[in-house]
């Protein structure tokens, strides 16, 4: 069993208290590592590190927090297995993906910021006279608090801290509890590589270290990744302090199939791409109502169907599988518990339901992964978008889809949702995937595709989905100035 330690001002250590937390594989639902369950004395701790290495930091040469930069790139490039086993045994999120999708984009991610950082410095002039000029410059905050979920700590880590590095900030970041583990062997790896107190990570429960650090006076920004609930509670305890937050939360994404469609595209993009493969549906952007143009509907949820009946579930670690288990008992219960909402609601089940062992359906080493939580693809159908099913954010592999007529109609079944983190258009009509991309309620909208982030173009979301992104400006304020010759 490993013990892992936070990252505290170049130091790796044990929580104050010298309490832990057990992190469980949720393929096998054993526990295989022991991580800090920090508190206030860690934050303190924490952000009196962050405090004192940003003077320096943020006085560096631009060039030379790029050179930082690039060598956090290389240690994903010669840490890349490790990184991904680590990530995929925490959180079950399958090696295919963290492996070979995550890890690669890492190295990107992480290079593409270094390019970035002069960036961080540019401004606006304005000529207001013969012998009177304005102009702004881009200041970091300070120290960031970083908070995010479980579901891709890699990714949801490099887009934050890459960035908010970049300008100039100094970093704390919070793990979810549920799956910290790659982000402290990342804080093993990267102790000697930034100048100590740069990027500080403190693992523990939300309410304790989680809340001491966002409520922290010295702490200036956070960025939180997480639910719209969390968002809330953050929001309340900096709002003395006046503290700006950036929220990128949950949504109930729309991915609305057209009669013109190009369909073997768009059953893939309602599919792997999208809601059932890769997170098992713990993804923000999963596509969890299929909206159906009438004329194709048969047709689509027959394509859909035969694409879920190739999904492999299994052992995460095993690169022919194609879905993993759901994160955790907690988030376990919640999935199947919507699969029993469902039921009640009189949705119409298409093929799924099954969970526990029983999804495993028997194969070799299904013994091994007995104790994990699985859920198999789940599809339902209703014609009510009024149904929970429909409005609430499931976080599993479980998707419903819904028939309409006209594009009227789809918008308006798209946008009646609290949530507006993404939407997904398939069509050959370009006249109507303008409209659609107007129209739609939502920060991100794919068209012929679907959950596409690459580095480079912001991401966030609109109503309880959030607001703000993590791009390298939204890291810095603007400093506005006037010099009067
Ligand atoms: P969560 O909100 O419960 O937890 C997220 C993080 O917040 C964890 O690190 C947790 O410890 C921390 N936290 C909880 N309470 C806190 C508090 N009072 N103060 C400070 N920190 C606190 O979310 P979750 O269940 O771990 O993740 C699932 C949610 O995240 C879903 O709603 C999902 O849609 C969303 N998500 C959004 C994106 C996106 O980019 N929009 C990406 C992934 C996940």
């Amino acid at each position: 069993m490993s013990e892992y330690r936070n990252l505290i001002g170049g130091e790796l250590l044990a929580a104050a208290s010298g309490r832990t937390l057990d992190s469980v594989n949720p393929a096998t639902g054993r526990v295989w590592a022991r991580i800090p369950a920090s508190g206030p004395a860690d934050a303190e701790a924490a952000v009196a590190a962050a405090r004192a290495a940003f003077p320096a930091w943020s006085a560096m040469p631009a060039l030379g927090r790029a050179g930082h930069l690039r060598k956090v790139a290389r240690i994903f490039t010669e840490h890349a297995e490790e990184l991904a086993r680590v990530e995929t045994r925490d959180n079950g999120r399958i090696l295919r993906d963290t492996l070979k999708k995550d890890l690669p984009g890492m190295t990107y991610l992480w290079e593409l910021a270094a390019g970035q950082v002069l960036d961080a410095v540019k401004g606006d002039s304005v000529i207001l006279g013969p012998s009177s000029m304005g102009f702004t410059r881009r200041e970091p905050y300070g120290v960031v608090v970083c908070v995010i979920p479980w579901n891709s700590p890699i990714s949801t880590f490099s887009g934050k801290a890459a960035h908010a590095l970049a300008a100039g900030n100094t970093v704390i970041l919070k793990p979810a509890e549920q799956a910290s583990v790659s982000m402290l062997r990342l804080a093993e790896l990267l102790a000697d590589v930034l100048p100590p107190g740069v990027l500080n990570i403190v693992s523990g429960l939300g309410e304790e270290v989680g809340d001491a650090l966002v409520r922290h006076p010295g702490v200036d920004k956070v960025s939180l990744t997480g639910s719209t609930e969390t968002a809330r509670v953050i929001t309340r305890a900096g709002a003395d302090a006046l503290k700006p937050m950036t929220f990128e939360l949950g949504g109930k994404s729309p991915n609305i199939v057209f009669a013109d469609a190009d369909l073997d595209a768009a059953a893939q993009g309602l599919t792997v791409n999208s809601i059932f493969t890769g997170n098992a549906g713990q993804v923000c952007v999963a596509g969890s109502r299929i909206l159906i143009q009438r004329p194709v509907w048969d047709e689509t949820l027959e394509r859909v169907r035969a694409i879920a009946g190739h999904i492999r579930l299994g052992d995460p670690l095993d690169l022919a599988t194609t879905m993993g288990p759901i994160v955790s008992p907690g988030q376990y219960d919640r999935v199947t518990g919507y699969l029993e909402i469902a039921e009640k609601e009189g949705a119409e089940r298409v093929f799924g339901g099954r969970h526990g062992a029983d999804a495993l359906g028997g194969g070799p080493g299904a013994a091994e992964f007995a104790g994990g939580y699985w859920v198999e693809p789940t599809l339902y159908t209703t014609t009510d978008n009024s149904l929970r099913i429909c409005q609430e954010e499931i976080f599993g592999p479980v998707a419903v889809a819904i028939p309409f007529d006209t594009d009227d109609e789809a918008l308006a079944i798209a946008n009646d949702s609290r949530y507006g983190l993404a939407a997904g258009v398939w069509t050959r009509d370009l006249a109507r995937a303008h409209r659609f991309v107007r129209d739609l309620h939502t920060g991100n909208v794919w068209v012929n595709t679907f959950r596409q982030m690459p580095p480079g173009l912001p991401f966030g979301g609109v109503k309880d989905s959030g607001y703000g992104n993590d791009s390298l400006l939204s890291y810095t304020r603007e400093k506005t100035a006037i010099i009067q010759l």
